[in-house]
């Protein structure tokens, strides 16, 4: 065989005689890479019990979250800008825990916790504990940008957010019927659980988070023409939370994490196990330091969560388009959107 024709043979012929080969080589040729992806909290979320309207309201929502992403980013705009937008979208909608519809704390108040990084600088921003703040997201991202801090709490978070220009509501916008009755069953069943003859010797502790007691904190992570990452996470917390407890969702590092170098990291679950594992971050570094995958990586961190005792899930998406999104929970909102456009949204296991 002339010289040419065995390397045109052996390049272009050979390895589509052999199976393996041919499998391989296709399947990187097809290899979804993704732009955004996006959670709406984890949970016992069982077909069973939901409705087909209800299941159509979640779809449609992840599904206008990822359009606006992906049009921003389709147009030439920053990952920042569209894990703002998607997440501006769900703290619109009531169906999540996050923005209008949050969870109510123990008094019945709504306290919101956001964060948002930017996977090219290391730069972040955050708000904790706001309660007029009708996008909690833009105001952690004014914090992000405006400020020279990372990190804002309270009254001195909203002062900020207004000085800077963010939407303010008065605190009952928030407010929704499903999470009020979601709070007065939360704190009868502790009340039940106290109960001097249900054995319990110590007094009822107030504002006791069960692990049921949370769903629908939002996150988005997005990846940009300028391979930038960047990741949000925005709630109302857990409910029947005590007055002033902060969860994990504001927490850089715990929550919320992006760096260029690894992936761009949203959770949500238990709160408390998140900030203990100091989930994203651990995420990143265990990408950055010991090379492994986006799969292998949030796999091992939420493993080590499970084992704590602890429950929710994670979205991921590193700085080459691969997504990975595990929960240990029944199941968790998300959604996908691939380089071309192609929107996939998902509930259950
Ligand atoms: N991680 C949130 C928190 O603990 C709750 C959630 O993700 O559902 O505040």
């Amino acid at each position: 065989m002339p010289h040419n024709l065995k390397l045109y043979f052996s390049f272009f012929i050979f390895p589509f005689l052999i199976p393996g080969i041919h499998s391989t080589l296709f399947a990187q040729a097809a290899e979804t890479k993704y732009v955004m992806v996006i959670h709406g909290g984890a949970g016992t979320i069982l077909k069973s019990s939901m409705s087909a309207e209800k299941e159509k309201a979640y779809t449609e929502a992840l599904t206008l979250a990822l359009q606006q992403g992906y049009t921003l980013l389709k147009a030439g705009k920053t990952s920042l800008d569209a894990v703002e937008a998607a997440i501006r979208v769900l703290e619109d909608s009531p169906l999540f825990n996050a923005g209008k519809g949050s969870v109510f704390t123990h008094d019945g108040r709504n306290e919101l916790d956001a964060s948002i990084m930017n996977g090219k600088t290391l730069e972040a921003g955050a708000v904790a504990g706001v309660t007029t703040v009708r996008n909690p997201i833009s105001a952690a991202r004014a914090v992000m940008e405006k400020s020279q801090h990372v990190m804002m709490a309270g009254p001195g978070a909203e002062q900020f957010a207004k000085e800077a220009g963010i939407e303010m509501v008065d605190a009952s916008y928030f407010k929704t019927r499903e999470r009020w009755e979601a709070l007065q069953k939360a704190i009868r069943d502790d009340s039940l659980k106290n109960k001097p003859d249900q054995g319990n010797k110590k007094p009822a502790k107030a504002g006791v988070i069960n692990k049921d007691n949370k769903f629908g904190t939002v996150g988005a992570v997005a990846l940009d023409h300028a391979g930038n990452l960047a990741a949000g996470t925005s709630t109302g917390g857990m409910t029947n939370k005590k007055y002033g407890r902060i969860g994990d969702s504001p927490v850089i590092g715990a929550g919320t994490y992006a760096n260029n170098a690894t992936a761009g990291i949203s959770c949500t679950g238990w709160g408390e196990f998140y900030i203990r594992c100091v989930v994203a971050h651990d995420i990143s570094a265990l990408m950055e330091y010991k090379g492994l995958s986006v799969e292998q990586a949030t796999q091992t961190v939420l493993d080590k969560v499970s084992k704590l005792g602890g429950d929710g899930g994670i979205i991921a998406l590193d700085k080459n388009g691969h997504a990975a999104m595990p929960f240990n929970t029944a199941g968790m909102y998300r959604g996908t959107v691939s380089s071309e456009g192609k929107i996939e949204i998902m509930i259950y296991r």
